[in-house]
């Protein structure tokens, strides 16, 4: 760990030579009609590497080549425990290649270096290995039926698994994936993002080195309207298991609806309240974890605490607090090793934050920080923490979901009012609560829909529990015991006892 902090970073990226082909059947292949796109840093705007621009017909292939090893039984018919072993071995794999993955993810998608290596390439690894270690440690069920009469009720796998994912962490949300698809014995086909494809390419190697058989895990990278819709609406494919935005969410449900049916499992966007009462006794903190969420990852997280809600009687203090703390997270070179906030993920990311800025302006609220591309230098896509403060909740940066270090902060009178305004989203993935009330707490935690609710901190957060949103946030849970369920299908066996 020491000797990565102290790496040479720029001379390690000036070396780096990314394999961009596609991994179908166990093979690193061109796309069948040779065609590429090219995978540019943002944090200097360079190319990386030129990369697979899989369509329908390389689709075609990974899926039949996950079918044939699904359906012959090279991994879903081997014991739990050997399955285990595998994925122990790729876990420790990841932890191995951790300086590599790290650089690659940090390359393709901005954040820096120091999370690559301390968040990303460890969480990865620990849910890989989590589930490998869940998977001979679970039983099936036995229905207390009358006596004549055995009900065996068995988890079995879905079969092919279609895993679509966005750029933000583009190993964990893989790693969310394949950890319970490959452990429950699914054969997996996964399109990572066409802005990041490159350490879901890596961690596919692995896979295969760790001993997964061939085919069992295909990586076909391309374009969502491309290769993601060729696997959405394949009709081999028994599940997807999607991460994005819910706009394309919803597009799941329709591919489904016009193939077969298949299982759609969406984990979507957010617009999470975090709700500060001024009974909460240590601001400070509270203010720290505000803006060390909200600006963590550039902005660029499903559940990033976006709109800061904050009783009026401690506005002023409490909105300072958070301005000055947003001031540590000013865009640096996400290679050094003491950076908080890098570039954004791509030039259209920088658009797409940079008017969202524009609309807060000309909608009325006041801004306290940020506001502006900066490093431009670089050639890279930079934007300072910004801080909205009278954000009116009918505002767009209060509606939408901005995926860039924009924070919009509403003040509340009172508790009933907070929950009203937290509520009034069509999302519903997080919320936070900090009150010294244990009442309060518990009392509005109740009332928020949300999948998770933080109190008295925003930032906990562990494999062994489920991830996943209310209303347009999505459906099914990733992580914990819980994801098996978007993995197997449950089987009943009656057996007649003469
Ligand atoms: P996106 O929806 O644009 O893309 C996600 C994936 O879908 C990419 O691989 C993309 O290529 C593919 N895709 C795009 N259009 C498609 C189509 N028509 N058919 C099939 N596939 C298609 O999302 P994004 O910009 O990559 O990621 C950001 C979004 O992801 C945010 O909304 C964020 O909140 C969400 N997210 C949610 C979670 C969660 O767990 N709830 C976690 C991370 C990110």
């Amino acid at each position: 760990m020491k000797m990565s902090e102290h790496m040479d970073w720029h001379a390690r990226a000036a070396a780096v030579h990314p394999d961009g082909r596609a991994l179908i059947d166990g093979q690193r292949v061109a796309a069948a009609d040779g065609q590429t796109f090219s995978c540019i840093s943002p944090i200097d705007a360079r190319v990386l590497a030129q990369v697979a621009r899989c369509g329908p017909a390389d689709v075609d292939r990974a899926v039949a080549g996950a079918r044939r090893a699904f359906e012959d039984r090279r991994w879903s018919g081997q014991p739990p425990a050997a399955r285990k072993k595998v994925l122990l071995k790729f876990a420790e794999l990841l932890l191995a290649a951790r300086d590599e993955l790290a650089l690659l993810e940090t390359l393709d998608m901005g954040k820096p270096v120091q999370f690559s290596l301390k968040v990303d390439v460890p969480a990865a690894a620990r849910c890989i290995g989590w589930y490998a270690e869940a998977v001979d440690k679970i039983y099936d069920e036995i229905a207390p039926t009358r006596d004549e009469a055995l009900a065996l009720i068995r988890r079995e796998p879905m079969g092919v698994v279609g895993a679509i994912v966005p750029w933000n962490y583009p190993m964990i949300m893989a790693a969310w994936k394949l950890g319970p698809a490959l452990a429950a014995g699914n054969s997996v086909v996964l399109k990572p993002s066409e802005k990041s494809p490159l350490t879901a390419l890596r961690m596919a190697e692995l896979a295969l080195q760790a001993g997964l058989p061939e085919s069992v895990l295909n990586v076909a990278p391309g374009f969502g309207s491309e290769a993601g819709e060729a696997l959405a609406l394949h009709p081999h494919v028994d599940a997807i298991s999607f991460t994005g935005s819910t706009r394309v969410g919803r597009r799941m449900l329709e591919y489904a609806a016009r193939s077969n049916l298949k299982r759609v499992f969406n984990e979507l966007g957010g617009k999470s309240a975090n709700i500060v009462f001024a009974d909460f006794q240590d601001l400070d903190r509270a203010a720290t974890t505000a803006a060390a969420c909200m600006f963590f990852n550039q902005g660029e997280s499903c559940n990033a605490p976006s709109r800061l809600l904050v009783q009026a009687s401690i506005a002023d203090d409490f909105v300072a607090r958070v301005v000055a703390r947003s001031q540590d997270y000013a865009p640096a070179d996400p290679l050094a090793s003491d950076t908080l906030m890098g570039a954004l993920v791509d030039q259209a990311q920088l658009a797409t934050v940079l008017g969202y800025i524009e609309s807060g302006e000309r909608e009325g609220a006041q801004r306290l920080a940020g506001g502006t591309r900066v490093r431009a230098e670089t050639g890279g896509f930079y934007v300072a923490p910004t801080v909205f403060d009278r954000v009116g909740s009918s505002m767009q940066i209060a509606r939408e979901e901005i995926f860039g270090p924009v924070l919009s902060v509403i003040r509340f009178e009172n508790e009933q009012q907070a929950v009203a305004v937290a509520n009034d989203t069509s999302y519903g993935l997080q919320a936070g609560v900090w009150s010294s009330d244990l009442n309060r707490a518990h009392r509005v935690a109740r009332q928020l829909r949300a999948g998770t609710v933080h109190v008295n901190q925003y930032d906990e957060d562990d494999i062994t529990v489920p991830f996943g949103g209310y209303r347009q946030s999505g459906n099914g849970r990733d992580k914990s015991l819980h994801a098996f369920d978007k993995y197997t299908e449950l089987k009943t066996t009656w057996i007649r006892l003469d």
